[in-house]
């Protein structure tokens, strides 16, 4: 399945957010997106137009804050729009607010569990670390981004992957970062245990996750 390859600074002008995609830079001082002349960003925002068609395009303006603040939602878990849909809708079967149950869900997938254990400097490329058979669940691998993770697994980075002098240096900088509370990482192990799920407050972005919510139920 195609996925996005692009200039991934791109995608935050675009959202007119910092969608922290490119680990350390991000918060470096060398974030283009800093430079960018506040008024150019969040396209989508002002008053609703006056006149005859106001309403018309009054109408396209909220459709578009939708659409922008999916579009910003998948581009942060790096998901395709058929696999967001389908989170959608398991979240929408769940109880529970269906915008909160859709942010957990992504939250809980392995790539994003593995990002937030300190594992990789950005989604995308604890998402390849995964792909590459580098993490295993309960001590079996796991090479599948999207498995969600339950409380009591405990995920590590593959002995054999220990080896390796890249791999080495990630788990080195484990340590030095912030994991959220839902797990509980031992960097000197490189592991991480799901002592809790994750919750709205853990996701850690001012998403309006009901805008998505109005976008779909539509
Ligand atoms: Fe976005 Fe990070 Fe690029 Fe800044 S450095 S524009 S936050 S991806």
């Amino acid at each position: 399945m195609a996925r996005y390859t692009g200039p991934v600074c791109k995608l935050c002008r675009r959202e007119g957010v910092k969608l922290f995609l490119k680990g350390d830079r991000c918060t470096s001082g060398k974030c283009p997106f800093d430079r960018i002349d506040p008024n150019s960003r969040n396209r989508n925002a002002g008053p609703a137009a006056p006149g005859q068609h106001g309403a018309a395009k009054k109408k396209l303006q909220e459709y578009g804050r939708q659409l922008r603040e999916k579009e910003k939602v998948r581009r942060v878990y790096g998901v395709l729009e058929r696999q967001f849909y389908n989170y959608y809708e398991k979240a929408d079967r769940m109880p529970g607010m269906t915008g909160e149950n859709l942010l957990i869900l992504l939250e809980r997938r392995l790539d994003n569990a593995v990002y937030r254990m300190g594992f990789g400097e950005s989604r995308t490329q604890s998402r390849q670390l995964t792909l590459h058979d580098h993490i295993r669940v309960n001590g079996k691998k796991v090479n599948i981004p999207s498995y969600s993770i339950r409380v009591g697994d405990v995920i590590s980075v593959a002995e054999n992957a220990l080896e390796k002098d890249s791999i080495k240096a990630l788990v080195e900088a484990m340590g030095s970062k912030n994991a959220p509370k839902w797990l509980e990482v031992d960097a000197a192990k490189a592991s991480a245990k799901v002592i809790a799920l994750p919750t709205r407050e853990d996701v850690g972005f001012d998403f309006n996750e009901q805008l998505i919510v109005e976008l779909y139920s539509k």
